[in-house]
């Protein structure tokens, strides 16, 4: 590369006099793609991390390739070769997703465009586009004309900002200082709910007992009469309750908090109310069971997350508030970005990120191309068949599921004759690992009320009965080779 009077002439630079070199990378790319994907056959290789670890440690990374082509290839044996693949149906761990095609063609547009949301004269349309898609989202809420929300990078995110709009708006209301009523104020919340929650509390400053844990009812779902006790006690304990989060899809049973009274009660007290909506999201496109987010118009704030029921790439997620003007308490003015004499949309005054993706275009092509109907069917899909799931497990001698599900998620595990519930605690987690370094199934794993379940999170509209019934057929073989090792160990004891 050499300096010259015209500057810097980099072949690898994006440019109207580098677009032969940009379109065969990019074509390069997808056809390597492709070809890998084409020759999977399960979500992972099953290498180890010491495996792994010592090809990335081989690379030399102060001596370059030269070449998009032979850093392709490179990537693909170290990155393609051993990745996890949520389009295959016998994944079925986390809440990750197969990808919408339209998305993925956004994205190419998005990363070399290279626009940034944060202010008009970095985006343009990419700003009304972005827009658009908020109005879009807070109809399907059912918020009125002064909703707003943001693009953010996902639920955690979302999560945060929700509780400091709370936070912002509880102490305009409260006559004392700030520095007085911080640690006096209070979220209520299930323990059931995402631990960004706390999370947050830690980041916004609030005291290590802000979190106030609302009890549940015999589902796992917020029992109504019980937050409005925790209010009254959190009021008569000297505290200010700041917001009250319900979850619509629990990460781990999926479950739905009764929104429509969790709501009312809110309203009665005056306290912000946050649904976290990060999993239920696509309820909201359902035909067949929108009437499960019933009363979440009442919200102030709804943190979606489209990269999970929406099959969206990572990262797209919002945070979506009832009252736009809520949002203009944590707007920070910049001469240089965003003064406060500016007159055109500027996003950054929104967000708590400052340069930021033009996300919001892979949902605008999804819409577009395939329109919220076939989200909303791909989402009832995984719903429907989890609860297969469910009964296939139900119907297995040697299978134990928790409880019904509401979502996508079936907690189960394997529990044949003669192990007590002891012993399937062991026994679960080695199983899992198991079956991770196998590579042709990945499930994932958590406690409930002290005990170890398997969990199935279904989020791939691909995945039929029978991978389900393949899954539930390689984690018996594990449990009863690891029961048969087990037994012959006692054996050789004895
Ligand atoms: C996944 C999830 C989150 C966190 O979202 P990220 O996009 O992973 O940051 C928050 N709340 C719930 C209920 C979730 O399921």
């Amino acid at each position: 590369m050499e300096a010259t009077l015209e500057g810097f002439a980099s072949p690898h630079l994006f440019s109207g006099s580098t677009l032969d070199a940009y379109t065969s990378s990019v074509w390069h790319a997808s056809a390597l793609l492709a070809d890998r994907v084409k020759r999977v056959r399960q979500p992972y290789s099953g290498a180890s991390v010491t495996e792994l670890q010592d090809q990335v440690d081989a690379v030399d990374l102060d001596r370059p390739l030269g070449d998009t082509g032979a850093a392709l290839h490179e990537v693909a044996r170290l990155y393609l070769d051993n990745a996890i693949w949520f389009h295959e149906p016998t994944y079925v761990a986390h809440l990750n997703c197969p990808v919408a095609i339209p998305a993925l063609s956004a994205e190419v547009l998005i990363s070399a465009v290279n626009s940034s949301v944060d202010t008009w004269d970095q985006s343009a349309t990419g700003t009304l586009i972005e827009r658009r898609l908020i109005d879009w989202t807070a109809g399907r809420i059912g918020f009125g004309p002064d909703a707003d929300g943001i693009f953010t990078s996902g639920g955690t995110q979302s999560n945060l900002q929700a509780l400091l709009l709370a936070r912002e708006e509880t102490l305009a209301g409260v006559p004392e200082p700030r520095e007085t009523a911080i640690p006096r104020l209070r979220i209520l919340a299930t323990t059931e709910s995402h631990f960004s929650v706390s999370k947050s509390a830690g980041i916004l400053g609030l005291a290590a007992d802000a979190v106030v844990p609302v009890a549940t009812d015999g589902d796992a779902r917020m029992d109504p009469a019980a937050l409005a006790a925790a209010l009254d006690a959190v009021r008569a304990d000297g505290g200010i309750p700041m917001a009250v989060v319900a979850t619509a899809g629990t990460t781990d049973l999926g479950r739905i908090d009764p929104v429509d009274a969790v709501g009312a009660i809110c309203a009665e007290h005056g306290v912000w109310f946050h649904v976290d909506a990060a999993y239920g999201c696509g309820l909201l496109v359902s035909t067949r069971r929108r009437h499960l987010l019933d009363g979440i118009e009442q919200a102030d704030s709804v943190t979606v997350d489209f990269h999970k029921s929406f099959f969206q790439p990572v990262s797209s997620s919002a945070i979506v508030v009832r009252r736009g003007e809520t949002m203009r308490r944590i707007a920070v003015h910049a001469d240089y970005l965003n003064p406060r004499t500016a007159t055109v949309p500027n996003q950054v005054d929104k967000s708590l990120q400052t340069t930021r993706r033009f996300d919001a275009l892979k949902l605008w092509m999804t819409l577009r191309t395939m329109g919220s109907e076939q989200i909303g069917e791909m989402f009832d899909a995984v719903v429907d068949r989890a609860h297969e799931a469910y009964r296939q497990i139900l119907a297995d001698d040697d299978f134990e599921a928790l409880t019904e599900p509401s979502l996508s998620t079936v907690l189960f595990r394997f529990r044949p004759a003669g192990l007590t519930p002891a012993e399937c605690d062991e026994l679960m987690p080695k199983m899992r690992q198991r079956l991770f370094h196998g590579g042709q199934a990945i499930v994932a794993g958590t406690t409930v009320g002290g005990h170890y379940w398997l969990k199935f999170t279904l989020l791939n509209p691909n995945t039929t009965n029978d991978n389900i019934r393949s899954v539930l057929d390689l984690i018996r073989e594990i449990g009863r080779d690891e029961m048969n090792q087990r037994d012959t160990t006692a054996a050789v004891m004895v």
